[in-house]
């Protein structure tokens, strides 16, 4: 039997799910929520998808009905996935969300209780975890193959000047915040999987607003330090005023580095021993069928894709928003 998938909030991408779903083993598109009714019979007709596995936000809470769905996959905007995650399990269905989890740790926690509650599982769409560049960034990173960790630096960004005045990424409400809920994401990820550890401190700055059109709600640019345990700083920015995307480690005897490194890729990467040679996959089938594995052995999800990561990383953001705002070095103990 395959997981039966339902995505939830057709935009971009909820297209890149689509293809990470027909190119997966143990999942299916099965079904759709959304608000357009073009979208609706688009994907009805060129996906076949039946018209009893088809809502609209208002008929959303009757999947409850529906024993062909096992999994509802919300790729809406940040600001509606708690709402959804919520209406979700109710339904009694499993869960993966799209990262930002949710826009703060508060929300985060209500979602991992209302799951546990409603016995289903909750997972964030945390595709990197299964990419064979940054599994081995892991590697490196946790078995300290070249020592200690000592400084990361890891930033992604992309400009926006282009932008659609009126899309969600700039709305505080939709969004929770600029880049660093968008971008900043990933690179807070990174840091933590890399060494193995959460953060004890944080310092940070928001960078200057080249584009006030746009950025009048959200943060366009914002640079931040992260304290580790071992005395390991990862340096990073998530910014919407240029483009960067790269991750770099230096450690007691080596290093090793992506560029590019957070985005969707192909990634590129070396370590003092030599060039990585590792395949491009599809990340969205490879993290569809990881978190399926689990779902269909009827087994709890390994911690790293579970909403208790999700949170983790909202612990983070927001306390590198509170250490922006003060200008002071905020303790995340
Ligand atoms: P998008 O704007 O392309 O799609 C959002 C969808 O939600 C649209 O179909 C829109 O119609 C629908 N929607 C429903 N209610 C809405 C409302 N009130 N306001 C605005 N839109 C509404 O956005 P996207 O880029 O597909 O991002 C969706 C989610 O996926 C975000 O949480 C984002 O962070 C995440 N995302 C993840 C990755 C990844 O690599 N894992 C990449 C891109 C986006």
């Amino acid at each position: 039997k395959k997981l039966q998938v339902a995505v939830c909030g057709l935009g971009r991408y909820a297209n890149l799910v689509r293809e990470g779903l027909a190119a997966s083993q143990y999942c299916q598109l099965a079904g759709i929520v959304t608000g357009s009714p073009t979208k609706a019979s688009q994907w009805k007709a060129e996906y076949h998808i039946p018209e009893k596995n088809i809502y609209s936000y208002q008929t959303f809470d009757t999947i409850l009905a529906n024993k062909s769905i096992d999994l509802v996959y919300i790729t809406l905007p940040n600001g509606l996935h708690k709402e959804y995650t919520l209406r979700a399990a109710k339904a009694g269905k499993h869960v993966i969300v799209e990262k930002p989890m949710a826009l703060t740790e508060q929300d985060c926690q209500e979602m991992i209780a209302a799951c546990q509650r409603a016995g289903v599982q909750l997972a964030v769409g945390y595709r990197l975890h299964y990419e064979p560049h940054h599994i081995e960034l892991k590697r490196l990173g946790q078995e300290k193959v070249f020592g200690q960790v000592r400084l990361i630096e890891a930033s992604l960004g992309y400009r926006l000047a282009d932008i659609d005045p009126k899309d969600w990424h700039l709305n505080k409400a939709l969004a929770g915040g600029g880049p660093l809920m968008n971008l900043g994401v990933y690179c807070v990820q990174s840091s933590r999987y890399v060494l193995g550890e959460e953060p004890v401190a944080v310092t940070a700055q928001f960078g200057p607003v080249t584009l006030p059109h746009l950025f009048t709600e959200v943060e366009e640019s914002i640079t931040w330090q992260l304290y580790f345990p071992s005395g390991a700083v990862c340096t990073s920015t998530a910014t919407s005023t240029c483009n960067i995307d790269r991750f770099f480690a230096s450690a007691d005897s080596g290093s090793f580095e992506l560029s590019p490194g957070l985005s969707y890729g192909p990634f590129r990467g070396k370590s003092s021993q030599g060039a990585f040679n590792f395949p491009v996959i599809n990340q969205q089938a490879a993290q569809l069928d990881g978190i399926a594995y689990y779902l269909l052995a009827n087994k709890p999800l390994p911690a790293h894709i579970s909403g208790e990561e999700g949170r983790k990383d909202l612990r983070v953001l927001e306390g590198i928003y509170t250490a922006a705002k003060s200008g002071q070095k905020v303790s995340l103990r």
